[in-house]
């Protein structure tokens, strides 16, 4: 049985933690998942190549993520971040704990030496052992950034920036409204050929209850991505991270409303789309409670809150049954 799923960070790692869950119940190792991890966060720090979804994938899967937070190492601590701070280096917003900056250092320094990131990521994985084969969705540069009226403008200052997502998620809260989003890179990337090649071949393919803007909607738009959507010869079904008309976590709202999308399980999943009317979906999972009407996929309601790999694993059976597959 093979599975190919698409994935952003924190939503994404849960809902694998499920995908493993369901598989190892019905057929202990005999399965094989890959994980398609979106790259659109990546960016530069003091020097240091920071992709901060395949790292919540690999953290989580691996056993190291601290929990509370949801993303980075367990046990963290801050030395090197405080000691940049003294010396006024920016950018002093971003979370960059000690033990993680060995994981950027690895990566780093092998980016340097000519790897792709999907080696580097299959090194890093050495030690990790998530359990599921992670692949970027692309070695290529594909860099989400935002476009927002400039905060500090001056009389001849232009009146809109781009910043990184990264700056505007995480240093700003998301907190200036977005125009509109720019993948950086986009026009000249190609999709990883390992990725398009597990997502034709899977008998299933699952999209995470991830940001469908900045995480699933990143990674949809890489050359060669949507041929591989189309082509998969099993049926993909997504599993919507909008809950009663609200996301949860995060500001995944603010995100939907810069690209005109209503908040709300029936938003996200026209806009994601049924693959028989050139969209994404063959199967679209709804919260219990919620409803969604999607020209050419069915959609189903069944309970979609992550709140233990076992309870996220019924979530995955019902995904599966969906696509009319039996592990
Ligand atoms: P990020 O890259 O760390 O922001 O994480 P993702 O893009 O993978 O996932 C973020 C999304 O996960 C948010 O939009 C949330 O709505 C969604 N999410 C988080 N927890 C749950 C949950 O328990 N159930 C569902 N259905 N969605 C969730
Ligand atoms: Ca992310």
């Amino acid at each position: 049985m093979k599975v190919t799923v698409l994935v952003g960070g924190v939503g994404g790692a849960r809902f694998l933690l499920g995908v493993k869950a369901a598989l190892q119940a019905a057929r202990g190792d005999d399965h094989e998942i890959t994980a398609v991890v979106n790259v659109g966060d990546d960016v530069w720090m003091h020097g240091l190549r920071i992709c901060p979804d395949l790292d919540t994938c690999m953290y989580t899967l691996g056993g190291g993520i601290d929990t509370e937070r949801g993303w980075g190492h367990a046990g963290e601590t801050w030395t090197v971040k405080e000691e940049l701070a003294a010396y006024g280096a920016e950018p002093s917003w971003f979370g960059l704990g000690d033990k993680d900056i060995a994981t950027h250092l690895v990566r780093s320094r092998m980016l340097r030496a000519g790897y792709p990131l999907s080696q580097v990521t299959e090194a890093l994985c050495d030690r990790w052992r998530p359990g599921v084969r992670l692949l970027p969705a692309s070695d290529d540069r594909v860099e989400t950034h935002v476009v927002i009226d400039n905060p500090e403008r001056t009389e001849d200052g232009p009146p809109q920036i781009a910043i990184h997502f990264q700056e505007w998620w995480v240093r700003y809260q998301a907190k200036y409204p977005a125009h509109r989003f720019a993948s950086v890179g986009a026009e000249e990337a190609t999709v990883l050929p390992a990725a398009a090649e597990a997502i034709r071949d899977a008998d299933v393919v699952l999209v995470a209850p991830s940001n469908p803007v900045v995480s699933i909607g990143t990674m949809i738009q890489i050359p060669g991505m949507p041929q591989a959507l189309v082509g998969a010869r099993g049926r993909i079904v997504g599993v919507s991270p909008i809950i009663d008309g609200a996301p949860l976590r995060g500001m995944a709202d603010q995100c939907l409303s810069a690209i005109g999308v209503e908040t709300s399980a029936e938003g996200v999943g026209r806009h994601y789309g049924a693959r028989s009317t050139g969209g994404l979906l063959d199967g679209w999972l709804v919260h219990t409670g919620d409803s969604a009407e999607i020209d050419g996929a069915e959609v189903r309601a069944v309970p979609l809150l992550m709140s233990s790999p076992e309870v996220t694993a019924d979530m995955v059976r019902a995904a599966f049954d969906l696509a009319g597959v039996t592990p």
